[in-house]
Parts: C-alpha cells; sequence; structure tokens
C-alpha cells in the first residue's frame, strides 16, 4: 500500500512524486519520469494519428543499434539482429501507409 500513495516513474516504477499533491481534474493522460530515467529518457508528446509511425521507427532504432552491437557478435546473433531489423524497416513501412491512407 505504500507505494499507492505514489505516481510511479513510467520506466522504471520508481516513486517519483506524492499523488494527493496532484489535482487529476480533467486529466488525460500523463507520463512521469524518475531523475535517474530522465537523464536517458524524455516523456514526448505525439498526436494519435503520429503513433504507430513513432512506435515503428522506434523499433527500426532499437533494431538498428541491436544490429550493430551484434557485429561483434557470433554470426547466429548477427543473423537475429539483420531479422529483427528487416521486421521493424517492413513494420515501419506498412505503419507510413497506413498513417497516408489517414
Ligand atoms: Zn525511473
Amino acid at each position: 500500500m505504500a507505494g499507492a500513495d505514489y505516481y510511479s516513474c513510467d520506466k522504471c516504477g520508481r516513486k517519483t512524486y506524492y499523488d494527493a499533491e496532484v489535482d487529476y481534474d480533467g486529466l488525460g493522460s500523463m507520463a512521469a519520469l524518475c531523475e535517474d530515467c530522465d537523464k536517458t529518457h524524455a516523456a514526448i508528446i505525439v498526436e494519435r494519428s503520429q503513433v504507430s509511425v513513432r512506435l515503428a521507427a522506434e523499433a527500426v532504432v532499437q533494431a538498428a543499434e541491436a544490429y550493430v552491437v551484434a557485429l561483434d557478435a557470433p554470426a547466429e546473433e548477427t543473423i537475429k539482429a539483420c531479422d529483427t531489423l528487416y521486421e521493424a524497416v517492413l513494420a515501419h513501412r506498412k505503419a507510413k501507409e497506413e498513417a497516408s491512407r489517414g
């Protein structure tokens, strides 16, 4: 019950601020990052129509980073990363097409 009075970091789950100090009247959505996660992550506001494109783009970036790491790893890991990157690119393309269709 101790954690229930606090809003937690949306990245790591650490307590970020005391719930009772916040007026939730009219709240739609919210996100919070603790001090530590804020050093490496950002809370970004995106139009709903762009959410799938943004998620796909993030997947491509993550897969590309995994690929770069895998280049120094055994062949099996590199092939796995290539597959992930390829799937991410396909997902990105699909999201882009869906977004352009409206
Ligand atoms: Zn955190």
